[in-house]
């Protein structure tokens, strides 16, 4: 059950100490105040916990500073959308708009590697006009002799180049709660020219202490990578578990799922889900059509698969792209084969932008539609 509260109540009200006070007699429920920052307000939420089949949702209805009380059958009490479209979707994080509405492409190399490379990655990003970016410090690899990443080490340097080159936000995978706070760390000490969204792999979708560890923490935003063996539903149960620590800033990204009906790409493609997500959660929706597709085929037509991947995926309107490119792929320490030049990256980004108005012009056709048969 869910308790919203009137805008002008406040969090050490008295209104809420009376909601508190009266819940007291239902020992079984646990309580717990949950605020979301939208773009035009905060809204503030008791959320209830436990069985309410006794709890009187008329009285509580009529308790001084209670907005609405929903019961929740969903699952996803925190990111599902249910009927509570009242609650915001999407927040801002360093001066950017996250939501269901927007498109931002995430562009880099998949690892840190030097930084000459890194560097004229950010230039790359300048150029386009990009203050998002993607790569990892930590990497997981299939083999122990693979490059691991070059680690906390390198952060100092990623974050002072980043600033340079106006970057707002890199998306970083972490593997364990310790390199949250070394980001942090690293991030503090250089006096913070830039933002990082945390990471969570597709090796890890399912690591409940490090899903927690992201969700406990409301300092950075999270990017959870959809596990590439598992259900939607069990992926996004496990936003779910980010949420429920009390971190509401999640992006969900679709990245391909592992099973040899894809080949010859490396994933089978699973953008179709872009909708269906926006459908069942208040989460943006990314896509990486770098893992999903994993190599740099050219269909006839001239455009490589991983555009017409992507293009799947924003014509279905997705909010964020996360693309790997690389100054120079065959030298690229790891996901070369994958990587787009630089100038191929310009390419890809023309082509998003054409995909991205034939979305736009698809869902002003169909609430034009809808208009029509509203006055009809
Ligand atoms: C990545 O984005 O660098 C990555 C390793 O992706 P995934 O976890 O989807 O394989
Ligand atoms: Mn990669």
């Amino acid at each position: 059950m869910i308790v919203i509260l009137k805008p002008e109540v406040k969090s050490e009200g008295p209104e809420l100490e009376k909601i508190k006070k009266f819940l007291e007699q239902f020992p079984g429920i646990n309580v717990k105040l949950v605020e979301l920052t939208g773009k035009t307000r905060t809204v503030r939420e008791v959320h209830l916990i436990g069985s309410t089949h006794d709890v009187s949702r008329e009285l509580l209805q009529s308790f001084p500073g209670v907005e609405r009380v929903i019961r929740v059958s969903t699952k996803y009490r925190q990111i599902g959308r249910d009927d509570i479209d009242i609650v915001p979707v999407g927040f801002t994080y360093n001066g950017i708009r996250f939501d269901q509405d927007g498109l931002h492409i995430f562009g880099g190399p998949c690892a840190v590697d030097t930084p000459e490379y890194v560097e004229a990655a950010f230039k790359a990003l300048r150029d386009a006009g990009i203050t998002t970016a993607r790569m990892g410090a930590y990497k997981p690899r299939t083999s122990p002799y693979d490059f691991q990443g070059h680690g906390a080490a390198c952060l100092p340097w990623v974050f002072d180049l980043a600033g340079r080159y106006g970057i707002k936000v890199i998306a970083m995978e972490v593997l364990k709660e310790q390199h949250i706070e070394e980001i942090s760390e690293a991030l503090e000490k250089a006096g913070a020219p830039t933002g990082v969204m945390l990471q969570i792999g597709t090796r890890n979708a399912q690591n409940f202490e490090l899903l927690k560890a992201v969700g406990n923490q409301n300092q950075f935003p999270v990017l959870y990578k959809r596990g590439m063996g598992l259900t939607l539903e069990e992926s996004l149960n496990a936003c779910e578990y980010i949420a429920s620590e009390g971190n509401r800033n999640i992006i969900m990204c679709l990245r391909g799922a592992k099973t040899q009906l894809g080949w010859p790409h490396r994933n089978l493609v699973d953008f179709a889900h872009v909708p269906v997500v926006k459908r069942l959660t208040r989460l943006p929706v990314c896509i990486d059509p770098s893992h999903s597709v994993g190599s740099k085929e050219h269909a006839p037509d001239g455009l490589i698969d991983i555009f017409h991947a992507a293009a799947q995926g924003v014509i279905a309107g997705a909010n964020m792209i996360l693309v790997e490119f690389h100054p120079q792929p065959e030298a690229a320490l790891c996901d070369g084969p994958q990587s787009l030049t630089v100038e191929e990256f310009h390419r890809f980004t023309e082509d998003v932008s054409i995909v991205r108005t034939a979305y736009e012009q698809r869902v002003n056709a169909c609430s034009r539609e809808l208009v029509r048969e509203m006055i009809q």
